[in-house]
């Protein structure tokens, strides 16, 4: 099995955690979401975490100094030896060059770019119904991916809840940020050409498949 280093791209709501959880089980890669991350520091009322808060409640970007910083960090530790999937990061052209310099000082690159596309008005009622367990973390959605008991997860059976900042107005702060500081992102790694698009408006499992067949035998 080759070393398989993945980024996931791709708007708020576009599936990218839905899509990791499935990736990461099947694959064994160690997960590594900003997001996940900055919600962990916050549940352990850490100075990361008071930090990072200030700007994910408004809907903004955390400054790439401390993103670029945690992310550093955890792509040293040995678990990443074997391939990670990152997602979530980069966010801004600053993160991405960062990144570059990072994968050269550890003597990687990253593999696969895969873009999970998805048109901006899907995406606040990906958003607002979005629900996630507070026990094992697994993504579900109260219309497109509903657990078979309401706000109890299928998976370990804990409660489910929303994010603070999956609110109709905060979405809006966070799709004009993506738009305005990541999607330029897309360019970047399209010069770079490891960059593959696919349409996350699919089912889920198709969107899986999709993922597995420009991994192909890779992994
Ligand atoms: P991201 O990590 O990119 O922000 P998520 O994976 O958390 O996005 O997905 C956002 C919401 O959309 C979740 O509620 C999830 O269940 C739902 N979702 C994910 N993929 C799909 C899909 N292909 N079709 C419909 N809903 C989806
Ligand atoms: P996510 O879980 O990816 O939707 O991220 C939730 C929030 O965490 C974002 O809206 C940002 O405030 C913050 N965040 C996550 N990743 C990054 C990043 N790479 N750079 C800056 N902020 C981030």
């Amino acid at each position: 099995m080759s070393v398989m280093n993945i980024l996931f791209m791709g708007p708020p709501g576009a599936g990218k955690g839905t899509q990791a959880e499935r990736i990461v089980n099947k694959y064994d890669l160690p997960h590594i979401s900003t997001g996940d991350m900055f919600r962990a520091a916050i549940a352990n009322q850490t100075e990361l975490g008071m930090t990072a808060k200030r700007y994910m409640d408004e809907g903004g970007l955390v400054p790439d100094d401390v993103t670029i910083g945690i992310v550093r960090e955890r792509l040293a530790e040995a678990d990443c030896a074997n391939g990670f999937l990152l997602d979530g990061f980069p966010r801004t052209v600053e993160q991405a060059k960062a990144l570059d310099e990072i994968m050269m000082n550890l003597s990687k690159k990253i593999e696969y770019v895969i873009n999970i596309d998805v048109e901006l008005s899907a995406l606040k009622e990906r958003l607002t119904g979005r629900r996630i367990c507070k026990d094992c973390g697994a993504t579900y959605h109260v219309m497109f991916n509903p657990p078979k008991q309401t706000d109890v997860c299928d998976k370990c059976g804990g409660a489910l809840y929303q994010r603070k900042d999956d609110n109709a107005e905060t979405v809006e702060s966070r799709l004009s940020v993506y738009t305005n500081q990541t999607k330029p992102l897309l360019d970047y790694y399209q010069k770079v050409g490891n960059l593959t698009s696919i349409n996350g408006l699919d089912e889920i499992d198709v969107v899986f498949a999709n993922i597995q067949n420009i991994l192909g035998s890779n992994l």
